[in-house]
């Protein structure tokens, strides 16, 4: 009994350690040459034909507009699918995936020891879980209350020209947001009330305090200051640049430009008020953000996304999608009074736009008709009117290879049609 008892805990430890050796070891895990195994699964029933969305009735779309979410935002790296894969094989802690992953992203950035990282399920979320943090702190009684804001701060400071639909997850965690136009308004805005200063970064030009004045200004008075740049990478820069100019919070849309997956955003931060973040966000229950569920998938896919969003050659690819806007310019301008230009927008979608304007006197079309024509046609091409610009404008970001030779022929056919 004894010998056999020592055999079975010698045994039992033995087994053990090379159970765990087994497990842990993510090479023999994955696969035996350290590649994840994703391929090969064939999907029968819904999906088998290879599209889903047809499979629904729901037609795919040539992306010309850019990064939008109400067409499914961007596309992801299919490096980026196969960690997402991985990631879904395997239980983890959230919370401990969540500190994981955010210090990994504040060092691929390069950021300051002060500073992490959170991934949430969007920017819109970031923005709601970054002030209920500062609002809350790491005070469980306070995080179970909001949005009722008895006991703490209860005003944002904003820019009148910076009010945009976002700031709706300020508003939600019950805070009044005071509009000012100018530095002598902030001034006697601010009081003990005011919980934090919000800048939104593609209202920059629109303001009279600009960024970096805006948290100079932050700074003398103590109080926190964010910023929303969801839309504004490219430049890559940005993910840095305003964390370096002592912004306390920034932040920015996984599903944009950064082709993260699509219900990921990222709060960059002071780790102080990062960790209150998270307090306030899910796996964390009874708190305002349970709403904004981020999974596995998504905070090891943001990390991965970045890590491809940094090795890209940036120059590289704006010089593709300018070459991609100049063969469709090249093709419709041989119809008669087709007009072409180039832009690129400043910030927000800093890439490279086109815009399509003719003389209606000879193509019977106004730009919305246009729209909405290529729209309603097969395939179908989403592409942008009115905001104030003449014409149609498209930028190329979002255009799958070949793709581009097909709006070209669409566009020319349709001018043709419409020839008077
Ligand atoms: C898109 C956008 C958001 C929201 O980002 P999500 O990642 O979709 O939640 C917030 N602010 C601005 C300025 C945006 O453009």
């Amino acid at each position: 009994m004894r010998i056999n008892s020592k055999w079975n805990r010698r045994g039992f430890l033995a087994t053990a350690g090379a159970i765990a050796g087994t497990l842990l070891s993510p090479r023999k895990l994955f696969s035996s040459n350290g590649k994840v195994a994703a391929k090969g699964v064939s999907v029968t029933g819904f999906g088998s034909t290879g599209n889903p969305y047809e499979e629904l009735g729901v037609t795919t779309l040539i992306n010309c507009e850019g990064t939008m979410t109400e067409l499914g935002g961007s596309l992801p790296h299919p490096e980026l699918e196969a960690v997402m894969a991985t990631a879904g094989r395997h239980f983890v802690s959230i919370p401990e995936l969540e500190v994981a992953a955010g210090n990994r992203i504040a060092q691929m950035l390069k950021l300051s020891d002060a500073y992490s990282a959170l991934v949430t399920s969007g920017a819109a979320a970031a923005i709601q879980s970054g002030l209920a943090g500062i609002l809350t702190g790491s005070d469980e009684a306070l995080i179970r209350q909001l949005p009722d804001l008895t006991g703490m701060k209860s005003e944002v400071i904003i820019q009148k020209s910076h009010r945009n639909p976002f700031d709706h997850q300020l508003r939600s965690t019950g805070v009044k947001l005071v509009e000012i136009e100018t530095v002598d308004e902030l001034r006697a805005a601010v009081n003990e009330r005011t919980a934090m200063m919000h800048f939104t970064n593609f209202a920059n030009a629109a303001g009279q305090i600009k960024v970096d004045e805006w948290v100079k200004l932050a700074k003398q008075y103590n109080i926190p200051c964010m910023n929303d740049a969801a839309a504004d990478t490219p430049p890559v820069s940005h993910l840095w640049d305003y964390t370096n100019m002592g912004y306390d919070l920034v932040t920015f849309s996984g599903g944009k430009a950064i082709r993260g997956p699509q219900c990921a955003g990222l709060l960059i931060g002071r780790r102080e008020l990062v960790a209150n973040a998270l307090l306030n966000n899910s796996p964390h229950e009874d708190t305002i953000g349970r709403s904004q569920k981020v999974g596995k998938e998504e905070i090891l896919g943001m990390v991965k996304a970045l890590d491809l969003f940094l090795a890209e050659d940036h120059d590289a690819l704006a010089q593709e999608w300018q070459g991609r806007l100049e063969l469709i310019s090249n093709e419709i301008t041989k119809v008669g009074s087709v007009r072409t230009s180039f832009f690129v927008p400043d910030i927000a979608n800093h890439v490279p736009h086109m815009r399509i304007t003719w003389d209606e006197s000879r193509i019977s079309l106004t730009p919305q008709e246009a729209a909405k024509l290529l729209r309603e046609a097969k395939p179908s091409i989403a592409i942008s009117h009115g905001e104030g610009r003449p014409g149609l404008s498209m930028n190329s970001f979002m255009l799958q290879p070949g793709e581009d030779k097909i709006v070209a022929t669409q566009l020319s056919k349709l001018f043709r049609e419409h020839m008077t």
